[in-house]
């Protein structure tokens, strides 16, 4: 298996992504004729479609060391790329709400280093849209004089999340939303899932892989999304959308705790331990003061989880909607929601579509208030008020 059939269903990015890294050997090897390579490239796509799945073939695809093809899956090259190992491969990453400036400047030396085993040294910056503009600068530098042996990789959702100084110097690839049928395909033959539940899987996740195989082999997931898009029909009144969200905010403040609290625990044991302050019951200022950082990083890794976990759910509640409108116009369309198809018609026919129209727009508009950093529970609260049905809206 090549490293290129990780992509599912990004036919054309694939092949872009493959020739440049032919053109890759063939400059790094001193061949004059070689063309295509560039030194920052910037791998866009929707959530889940597989950026840096892409960015890491792509890397791959750069360290291997076969003779033949490039890319090949099982050359030490590819290998250590894959599972992050490489010497020359540097994987840029945060799971706070942005990237700070201080952990970029060594990052940007680091670049200016010669590849040590391979052809090429490659910073692989994920969430490359989490930057703010000063850091985003430190950035724009590095990039903008790059040693001849260096290649970054951003991702991004999209290419407007970078500084428009930043864009013109990458080129672009952009990722499309996979066909359900590739992503249900893969989830079969990865995974061993039965072909009807990974299709239907894939349909309620929106071709997004990782949640498409948490659905499909996490009976809890599928409980937690049943009822974050149940929640509509149960708003009544101004009430009913208050509690609802507070009880969508709570479920994404546990999730998000769930999905930190183990590692919290274990980081902070390892961080006493390497202080030798192990079993201490009143901690010297100076590994209080260390602790406290942890625990900052702690805090806004949380931050970012409970909001992930609220953005996937207006991204449930959209997709929801989106079925509404499918059968107001009566479009010949697949519902993403077949399994709650008695509760989109009851829907469908309490409203017309302009009224689902503008219950998008309230979604839509509570995503880009989380993302703005807005307290949650405000963002959430607006958007349930806007979704009760409308006294009077058939008069
Ligand atoms: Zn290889």
């Amino acid at each position: 298996m090549s490293v290129w059939d990780q992509l599912v269903g990004q036919q054309d990015a694939t092949a872009v992504l493959r020739d440049a890294a032919r053109a890759a050997r063939g400059v790094a090897d001193g061949d004059p004729t070689a063309q295509g390579m560039t030194h920052a490239w910037l791998i866009t796509g929707p959530p889940g479609s597989g950026r840096s799945v892409a960015a890491r073939a792509f890397a791959a695809a750069l360290a291997c060391t076969d003779p033949e093809e490039v890319g090949c899956g099982h050359c030490h090259g590819c290998t250590t790329t894959l599972g992050g190992t490489h010497a020359d491969l540097r994987v840029i990453a945060t799971e706070r709400v942005s990237f700070k400036i201080e952990e970029m400047r060594p990052i940007v030396s680091d670049a200016q280093q010669a590849p040590s085993q391979g052809r090429w040294r490659v910073m692989l910056m994920e969430d490359a849209d989490r930057m703010v503009e000063r850091t985003s600068n430190v950035l724009l530098k590095a990039i903008e004089e790059p040693p001849p042996r260096t290649v970054w990789l951003l991702c991004a959702p999209s290419a407007q999340d970078l500084i428009p100084t930043i864009r013109s110097r990458c080129r672009a690839v952009s990722l499309r939303v996979p066909p359900a049928q590739d992503v249900a395909d893969l989830l079969v033959r990865r995974d061993g899932i039965d072909p009807r539940v990974a299709l239907m899987a894939a349909r309620a996740a929106q071709s997004h892989i990782g949640v498409a195989r948490r659905l499909a082999t996490d009976p809890g997931a599928r409980e937690r999304r049943r009822s974050i898009l149940t929640v509509p029909a149960r708003i009544r009144g101004v009430g009913d959308a208050v509690l609802a969200a507070a009880e969508l905010v709570e479920l994404a403040q546990a999730e998000g705790r769930a999905a930190t609290e183990e590692r919290d625990a274990a980081e902070r044991v390892e961080l006493l331990r390497t202080l030798g302050a192990e079993g201490e019951t009143r901690l010297p200022p100076a590994v209080r003061a260390q602790v406290r950082r942890l625990e900052d990083n702690q805090k806004s890794r949380a931050t970012r989880a409970q909001r992930d976990v609220l953005d996937r759910a207006m991204v449930d509640l959209l997709s929801l909607y989106r079925d509404v409108l499918i059968v107001q116009l009566a479009a010949d369309v697949p519902l993403v929601n077949v399994d709650l198809e008695p509760e989109i018609r009851s829907l469908a026919a309490d409203g017309d579509a302009e009224q689902t129209l503008q219950r998008m727009d309230a979604v839509a508009t509570a995503r880009t208030r989380l993302a703005a950093n807005v307290a949650p529970l405000l963002a959430v609260e607006a958007m349930m008020v806007a979704l009760r049905p409308q006294a009077g809206a058939h008069l």
